[in-house]
């Protein structure tokens, strides 16, 4: 029998844990009912500071398909989604928030185009933003329009973390060991093949989200460094921008004194100058760049490549 393990994060989900057990039970059963699949639990309990991890230990009481990972402080729902997923012993893993605003009846769906084969994650999306205020629109708009310029890992505006996926994909975003994870970009750079559901925003069942603007922001700069390098080479382009700006001015300069007779004078020498040294540092800082960008990448360890399937294995499946 099939065995799907459901990761759910959790940090001060007192009162969202009972409404998400009573729906995920409710659909598990129709699973097992209708496919014949096992299930498994996984929660992790996010250092919260309310009644979370009793609520926890009580479901592990009374159910024994409910396992729990509780941190000794809260780590952030990144540390909580690679734990969960390490922690996870299914052939397929779904991963969801415990607010039900990842609605778990759309599981079956995502096991029915998973299982067939044809996809080895099926994912939602956010089709709109809608009761989102119109500021962080823009700026999460933007954090798209910015990283899928300068990052060769695409992440597609509006997808979620909500995600059913195979035991071979699962293994390997473990294998990704990064510290400082992002996991949009994560999903993405391991490849395999996504089936996005489109779905509305939906509102938080209960209790309130932990995400402020501030930590938003922190989160699109992991992204942006987690998966660009970009950045570091920034310097070396406004180096040669300025050191090109300084040629045209001396050029110019000395055509004009040779060809008219006439200088630009003592102003235009200094701004060439000054222009042409700040050019050539940063230039030097951009090489720096370059080299502390190499070394960053080979710090993070990742896989060189990740095998979907060779002739040993029919579809890297069971
Ligand atoms: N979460 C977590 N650790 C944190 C913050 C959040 O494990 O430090 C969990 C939270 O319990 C929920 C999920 O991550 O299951 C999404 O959090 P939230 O609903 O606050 O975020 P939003 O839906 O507003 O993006
Ligand atoms: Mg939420």
């Amino acid at each position: 029998m099939e065995l799907i393990s459901v990761v759910v994060p959790c940090y001060n989900e007192e009162e969202s844990l009972p409404l998400f057990y009573d729906e995920i039970i409710r659909v598990s059963d129709g699973m097992t009912a209708e496919f014949g699949t096992e299930f498994e639990f996984v929660f992790v309990n996010d250092g919260s500071r309310d009644k979370t991890l009793e609520k926890l230990r009580e479901l592990s009481e009374r159910d024994k398909r409910v396992r729990y990972v509780s941190f000794s402080r809260n780590f952030g729902k990144e540390s909580a989604m690679i734990a969960g997923l390490e922690h996870a012993e299914g052939d397929y893993v779904v991963l969801l928030d415990a607010d039900l605003q990842h609605p778990p009846r759309l599981i079956p769906e995502m096991y029915r185009c998973v299982s067939s084969g044809e996809y080895d994650c099926a994912a939602t999306r956010r089709i709109s933003r809608k009761g989102e205020p119109k500021l962080l629109s823009f700026f999460a708009n933007s954090f798209y329009g910015i990283i899928n310029k300068i990052s060769q890992t695409q992440i597609i505006s509006g997808a979620q973390d909500f995600r059913f996926m195979t035991r071979q994909m699962v293994d390997a975003i473990i294998s990704m060991s990064e510290y400082n994870r992002f996991s949009k970009g994560i999903f993405s750079w391991v490849g395999f093949k996504t089936k996005f559901i489109e779905i509305e925003n939906t509102e938080r069942a209960a209790g309130t989200t932990t995400w402020n603007f501030k930590k938003l922001f922190l989160y699109s700069l992991d992204g942006i460094m987690g998966f660009s390098t970009a950045p570091l080479a920034l310097s070396l382009f406004l180096g040669i921008f300025s050191c090109v700006i300084a040629a045209v001015i001396f050029i110019v300069t000395l055509v004009q004194f040779f060809s008219l007779g006439i200088s630009l004078g003592r102003f235009a020498n200094i701004v060439s100058l000054i222009l042409l040294m700040s050019g050539l540092c940063l230039i030097c800082t951009g090489i720096n760049g370059l080299y502390l960008s190499k070394t960053y990448m080979e710090v993070k360890c990742r896989p060189k490549y990740i095998v979907k399937e060779t002739e040993k294995t029919e579809r890297g499946k069971k």
